[in-house]
């Protein structure tokens, strides 16, 4: 018998996807993969230096559990010079990959019976980490029409006296839109007035297009940042999905109980990963312009190609690297004598018959889309394309 909470939660649906797909190319199939959400870039050579010069220097022992002081003070200057906010060092925890900061987070906050407000769409780690922790997801739906931000009106309605914090992600994945400052201010206005937390997930901040800004949301007043624990890592920002270096910066209580627990649990993140994630920090920062505009270029062509489809309608994602098209006009139909009623339909139709990988929108909490990651080379784009356009004709 496994315990009650771990049967609570399901595998991570977008790294389940990822698995499928690479099980299937391994078995020879040639499958297109717009499933998991990684940059499809090689983490860059000066980050991989020094990673292994920490290596050659015998850089390779326990660490403080919290991270090195150098990588605390490159995190605590980023912070600074991107996002205007001031972090002392004992604000600030390295953790192993965003998801683990974030797990952290929830192990240090919640008790059991407290409410966690996630709007909906979200990304499928926050509900399962919630329930981990004995809490209880409280999903806010938004609305395309709206940009798929918060509605002050719909989230008031949804706290109590037992909602300990608000998870807030954006630029979103799976929408790829972003949030504009009044809706931040509303949102923060909520959050002083009724007392819970802000979990902000910002880790697609660098991924932005068409000259969309970036509002750290503890920059928007002292008394805010007081009440949010940001969160954000390397994996997107430098192509370092596979190093696992993400971070968290709030009040120093919150910070010094992760770090407790972090030492009970995992103990420091890799020594190496953190070396490289100081020249990831401090070294050149033009890899990243460089990634963006080629994201960019493959964002403008997939998007266009899918509003070209009838059935699929898409809006044009702000950031991060994912299409969130909607696709109610394909469903309740028969493709090759397969009948798909629902996005998780689609989506093993289009794995097993066209051979491309995505993930349902439902993995999301929004029935009716499904998500691309186009973090992946034009060709694949192009041929993906192709199969997606040839799989959903002549649907009778
Ligand atoms: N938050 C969001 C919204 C993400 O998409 C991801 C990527 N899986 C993460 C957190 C975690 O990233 P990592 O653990 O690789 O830092
Ligand atoms: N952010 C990616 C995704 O959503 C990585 C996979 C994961 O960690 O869930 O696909």
């Amino acid at each position: 018998m496994l315990s009650d909470r771990v049967s609570a939660i399901k595998p991570s649906p977008t790294l389940a996807m990822n698995t499928r797909a690479k099980e299937m190319k391994a078995s020879g199939v040639d499958v297109i993969s717009f499933g998991v959400g990684e940059p499809d870039f090689d983490t860059p050579e000066n980050i991989k230096e020094a990673a292994i010069k920490a290596i050659r220097d015998g850089f390779t022992k326990y660490t403080p559990v919290d991270g090195i002081p150098p990588l605390k003070e490159a995190i605590a200057d980023k912070l600074r010079a991107d996002n205007s906010v001031e972090y002392r060092p004992e604000e600030i925890i390295v953790s192993c990959g965003a998801k683990h900061s974030l797990y952290n987070i929830a192990q240090a906050l919640f008790n059991r019976g407290d409410e966690v407000i996630i709007p909906a769409p979200y990304w499928v780690s926050y509900p399962a980490q919630v329930l981990l922790n004995d809490a209880k997801p409280v999903f806010v739906e938004t609305h395309e029409e709206d940009s798929f931000m918060l509605r002050p009106e719909e989230l008031e309605k949804h706290i109590t006296g037992r909602t300990r914090a608000l998870i807030l992600n954006y630029p979103s994945n799976p929408t790829g839109l972003t949030y504009n400052r009044a809706a931040l201010e509303a949102i923060a206005g909520l959050a002083l007035r009724h007392d819970f937390y802000i979990i902000s997930d910002e880790i697609y901040e660098k991924i932005l297009y068409d000259g969309a800004g970036h509002i750290c949301f503890p920059s928007l007043g002292a008394d805010i940042r007081q009440k949010t624990i940001l969160v954000n890592g390397l994996s997107k920002s430098h192509a370092m999905t596979g190093w696992r270096i993400g971070y968290a910066a709030g009040p120093s209580g919150i910070i010094k109980a992760m770090s407790k627990i972090q030492g009970q649990s995992t103990s420091n993140p890799s020594s190496i990963s953190q070396a490289a994630a100081v020249e990831a920090l401090r070294g050149p920062q033009d890899f990243i312009s460089g990634m963006v505009s080629e994201f960019d270029k493959r964002r403008r062509y997939i998007i266009d190609e899918l509003n070209s489809i009838e059935g699929i309608s898409c809006i044009v994602p702000d950031g991060a690297f994912y299409a969130f098209p909607g696709i109610t006009g394909l469903l309740g139909k028969t493709y090759n004598g397969r009948k798909v009623d629902d996005s998780s339909g689609l989506s093993l139709y289009l794995l097993e018959e066209a051979h491309i990988a995505l993930v349902p929108g439902i993995a999301f909490g929004a029935e009716g889309y499904i998500r691309m990651s186009y973090a992946t080379s034009m060709d694949n784009i192009r041929e993906g394309i192709k199969r997606l356009k040839t799989a959903v004709a002549g649907a009778e």
